[in-house]
C-alpha cells in the first residue's frame, strides 16, 4: 500500500500485524485500531491490537527463546553481528523508514532523516560492539577460595515506549537488551505503531532466532499494563510520562518484583547568563524548546534569563520564534510539523490558555495553524512566575516560558524547584559559572553551551521523578544484566 501526502512524497506501509515468535499474526481478539496522519487527521491504516492474551503469547515465546540453546549459547560476538546486520539493514532502508516515521508521527521528514535515523543506526552499532565485552571481575576474597562474577542477562524483558521518537526509543530499548542476551516483548505507543513494525521485518531479515524480539502494537491500560503486571517478565523498561511511571512501579511491586527502569518526564531549566555568546544562546534555546514540535522529554521549557540581558534576549527569541516555519512535514522548508494527535494538541492549547489566564504575557503564537491536522504556532510567554502551571507542568508542545533571574544562587535554587530532574543547560563564557550550574542542578544531564546533544555512548536518565536508571552508554548495560557471584573452594 502506498499513501501520498503529495504525489512525489510516498511512504510505504510495512507490516500491520503483531510480531510474535518471528511470525506476523493477528491479535487473539481479532481487534485492530487505526493510526492517523497528524498532518491531516486522516487514517493511514489500521494495525492489530494486542491485549493481555497476546502479551501472554509473546512472553511465552520470549521465555522459550531465552531458554533455547540457539540464543543462550550463541557466541557473544554473533549477537553483535546480528545487531550490526540490523543496523546495516536500517541504513539501507533509511529513507523509507524516515518517511514512515514522518507520516505516522508528523515530525519533519528532514529531521526524521537527518536526526532520528542516524541516531538509531549509531545506537544499534554502539551496542553491537559491546556484545562480546560484557565481562565480570575476579575478586580477591579471604581464604582458599576463587571468587568471580558473571554479568548475565536478566531474562525476559518487557519494554514500553512513547510516540515522540518511535524508532529511536525502540533502538534505545532493543539494542542494550539484545547485546546482553535478553529476550524482549516490546509495546509501541498507540499513536505511532508503524515504523517499529517495519523494523520488525528487518529483525527477521537480520536472522534473530524466533521469540527473541516480539513487537506488539496496542494500548497502555491493556497491553502495557499486562506487561507491567506479568508474572513471567523479569524486567520492565518504560519510557513515558511520570504519571504512568508510578503505575509501572506499582504493578512491578504487586506482581513479581520485576526490575524496573524508567525514563520519564522533565521540566528542564535552561539558564542563560548575560556573558554568553548571545546568538548561540538564542538559537540553542530556540532549538532546545521547539525541536520536535516541543515534544521532547528534555525540552528546555523553563528558560531562565539573567536580568541584564533579559529584554534583549526576549525580543530576539520572539523574533526567532516568529520565523519558525510550520507546515507540511514532507516539505523541505518545514521546521515544525503537527503535534502527534488531537489529544496532545488539545492539551497544549489548554496550557496556552492557562498561561494567559494566570497572567503570563503572550508575546507571540498561541493559536492553531490552519484547520486541518494538529499544528500550533510557536508560542512565547514572558513574565512567567515559578508557581504558574506552565512553569511547573510538562507542556510537551511548542510553548516557551521566559523567566528572569538576578544571581547564580537564585538561578540554581529556582532551577531545582520541580519534581523533575531530567536535563538542564547553561549558556556562559565563564567556566566557573558553568561548573557551578553543572554541579548544583539536580538533573541527569547538563549541557553547557549546547542543547539536546545526544550520543549513543553518553548515559541518559533522570534524577528525582524523571526516572530510575540510565540508558545508553556503558551504564545502560547495567539495566540489562544481573551480577552473579561464583565462589570456588580451592
Ligand atoms: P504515556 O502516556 O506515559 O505513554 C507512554 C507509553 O506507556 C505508551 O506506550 C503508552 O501506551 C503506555 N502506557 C500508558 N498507560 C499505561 C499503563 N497504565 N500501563 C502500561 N503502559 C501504559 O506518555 P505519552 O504521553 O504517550 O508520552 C509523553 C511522555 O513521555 C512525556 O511525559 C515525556 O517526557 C515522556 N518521555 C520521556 C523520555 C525519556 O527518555 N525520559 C523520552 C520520551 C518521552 P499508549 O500507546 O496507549 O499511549
Ligand atoms: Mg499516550
Amino acid at each position: 500500500m502506498v499513501v501520498t501526502t503529495k504525489p512525489e512524497q510516498k511512504a510505504k506501509i510495512g507490516p500491520t500485524k503483531l510480531l510474535i515468535n518471528n511470525q506476523w499474526v493477528e491479535s487473539a481478539s481479532g481487534k485492530r485500531f487505526e493510526t492517523i496522519n497528524p498532518a491531516t487527521g486522516e487514517v493511514i491504516c489500521d494495525v492489530a491490537e494486542a491485549d493481555a492474551a497476546d502479551v501472554d503469547k509473546a512472553v511465552e515465546a520470549a521465555r522459550k527463546a531465552f531458554n533455547s540453546r540457539d540464543w543462550r549459547e550463541m557466541p557473544a560476538c554473533k549477537r553483535g553481528e546480528l545487531l550490526y546486520k540490523l543496523a546495516d539493514l536500517i541504513e539501507a532502508n533509511k529513507e523509507e523508514l524516515a518517511r514512515l516515521e514522518t507520516l505516522d508521527n508528523g515530525k519533519p521528514f528532514k529531521d526524521s532523516f537527518n536526526v532520528d535515523l542516524p541516531h538509531v543506526i549509531d545506537c544499534y552499532r554502539y551496542y553491537a560492539g559491546w556484545a562480546d565485552k560484557i565481562q565480570g571481575k575476579t575478586i580477591p576474597i579471604s581464604g582458599p577460595y576463587f571468587c568471580y562474577t558473571r554479568h548475565e542477562p536478566v531474562g525476559v524483558v518487557g519494554q514500553i515506549i512513547p510516540w515522540n521518537f518511535p524508532l529511536l526509543m525502540q533502538a534505545w530499548k532493543l539494542a542494550p537488551a539484545l547485546t546482553t542476551g535478553n529476550t524482549v516483548v516490546l509495546k509501541t505507543a498507540e499513536q505511532t505503531p508503524l515504523s517499529a513494525l517495519r523494523v520488525g521485518e528487518l529483525i527477521l531479515e537480520a536472522g534473530f532466532p524466533p521469540g527473541v524480539v516480539n513487537i506488539l502494537s496496542g494500548y497502555g491500560p491493556t497491553a502495557g499494563a499486562a506487561i507491567a503486571n506479568h508474572m513471567d517478565i523479569d524486567k520492565v523498561a518504560f519510557t513515558g510520562s511520570t504519571e504512568v511511571g508510578h503505575l509501572i512501579m506499582e504493578a512491578a511491586g504487586k506482581s513479581n518484583l520485576k526490575r524496573v527502569s524508567l525514563e520519564l518526564g522533565g521540566k528542564s531549566p535552561n539558564i542563560v547568563f548575560a556573558d554568553a555568546d548571545f546568538d548561540e544562546a538564542i538559537e540553542g534555546s530556540h532549538f532546545g524548546l521547539f525541536f520536535n514540535q516541543g515534544q521532547c522529554c528534555t525540552a528546555g521549557s523553563r528558560l531562565f534569563v539573567e536580568e541584564k540581558c533579559y529584554d534583549d534576549f526576549l525580543a530576539k527569541s520572539v523574533e526567532r520564534a516568529k520565523r519558525r516555519i510550520v507546515g507540511d512535514p514532507f516539505d523541505a522548508k518545514t521546521q515544525q510539523g503537527p503535534q502527534v494527535d488531537k489529544e496532545q494538541f488539545e492539551k497544549v492549547m489548554g496550557y496556552i490558555e492557562s498561561g494567559r489566564s494566570e497572567g503570563a504575557q503572550l508575546l507571540c503564537g498561541g493559536n492553531r495553524v490552519g484547520d486541518r491536522g494538529y499544528f500550533i504556532e510557536p508560542t512565547v510567554f514572558a513574565g512567567v512566575r515559578d508557581d504558574m502551571k506552565i512553569a511547573q507542568e510538562e507542556i510537551f508542545g511548542p510553548v516557551m516560558s521566559v523567566i528572569k533571574f538576578k544571581s547564580i544562587e537564585e538561578a540554581i535554587e529556582r532551577a531545582n524547584q520541580t519534581i523533575y530532574g531530567l536535563a538542564a543547560a547553561v549558556w556562559t563564557k565563564d567556566i566557573g559559572k558553568a561548573h557551578a550550574i553543572a554541579n548544583s542542578v539536580r538533573a541527569g544531564t547538563v549541557w553547557v553551551n549546547c542543547y539536546d546533544n545526544f550520543d549513543a555512548a553518553a548515559p541518559f536518565g533522570g534524577f528525582k521523578q524523571s526516572g530510575i536508571g540510565r540508558e545508553k552508554g556503558e551504564y545502560g548495560l547495567q539495566q540489562y544484566t544481573e551480577v552473579k557471584t561464583v565462589t570456588i573452594k580451592l
